[in-house]
């Protein structure tokens, strides 16, 4: 379902992906590790259309980004074939929590407003928030408003939802909140999700397969046993005795 071949993404000079080969299954959530700085919010990024890498392909759903003769209706298309979870939530602080995940489907989708509103408040109760829907995000706690950013994901019924450390930025006691809300869209809802977390407890859980990145590169992949019992690579096992 989603096919991503040689991909590199530069920052000037930086070169940050060197040859990312990567592909997951309808329905697979696949657990992103590595160090920090070493290109794991990038590569989300890129799938997203956030970024742009400069050499290789990406293709989700049967839509195909090809780097060299990309265009716009390419890139919207692809686009729309993901949502992201971003770490500190990025939701729209002048609007409130039903308009915020109204929005995607209203702007990006050309959604009708009363369709786009059922289908929020559907979401919105999934994540425990039917009481909040006319508040501003400055009268939420930050796990509220990452339950914000998730309902928002979810609302546009992507093929994959990309989140890029959905519980560093909040308090331990919320922690467990969240990662209840993406058990369970991974266990009964079956979405396909690419996760980036430093929680091996929770990834462990999760995962069906995990990715651990260094230096641009994808080093080592295996089911969560493998990876975190019986890592092969030595760049893998250092990673690990310093984070467990
Ligand atoms: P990770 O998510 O693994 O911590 P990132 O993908 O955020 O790593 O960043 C990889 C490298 O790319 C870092 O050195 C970071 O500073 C750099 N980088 C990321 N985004 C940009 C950008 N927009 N402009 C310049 N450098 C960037
Ligand atoms: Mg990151």
């Amino acid at each position: 379902m989603i096919e991503v071949k040689d991909l590199h993404k530069s920052f000037g000079k930086l070169h940050v992906l060197k040859g990312i080969n990567f592909t997951a299954e309808q329905g697979e959530v696949v657990v992103i590790i590595g160090p920090s700085g070493m290109g794991k919010s990038t590569f989300l990024r890129c799938l997203n259309c956030i970024e742009f890498p400069e050499q290789g392909s990406i293709e989700i759903d049967g839509v195909i980004l090809n780097v060299q003769k990309k265009n716009e209706k390419q890139i919207r298309a692809l686009r729309q074939k993901s949502s992201m979870v971003f770490q500190n939530y990025n939701v729209f602080k002048n609007k409130t929590v039903l308009q915020n995940v109204m929005l995607p489907m209203t702007s990006v989708q050309k959604m009708k407003k009363e369709e786009a509103k059922e289908k929020a408040l559907k979401y919105l109760e999934q994540v425990e928030l039917l009481d909040k829907v006319d508040e501003y995000p400055s009268r939420l706690s930050g796990g509220q408003q990452q339950r914000v950013g998730i309902a928002r994901a979810m609302a546009v019924n992507p093929k994959v939802i990309l989140l890029d450390e959905p519980t560093s930025s909040l308090d331990p006691e919320l922690v467990s909140g969240i990662q209840d809300i993406l058990r369970n869209l991974a266990n009964e809802h079956r979405r396909t999700m690419i996760i980036v977390t430093h929680e091996i407890k929770f990834a462990r859980e999760i995962a069906d397969r995990i990715i651990f990145m260094d230096e641009g590169r994808i080093v080592e992949e295996g089911t969560p046993e493998e990876l975190f019992l019986n890592p092969k690579n030595e760049r893998t096992r250092k990673f690990l005795e310093k984070i467990v």
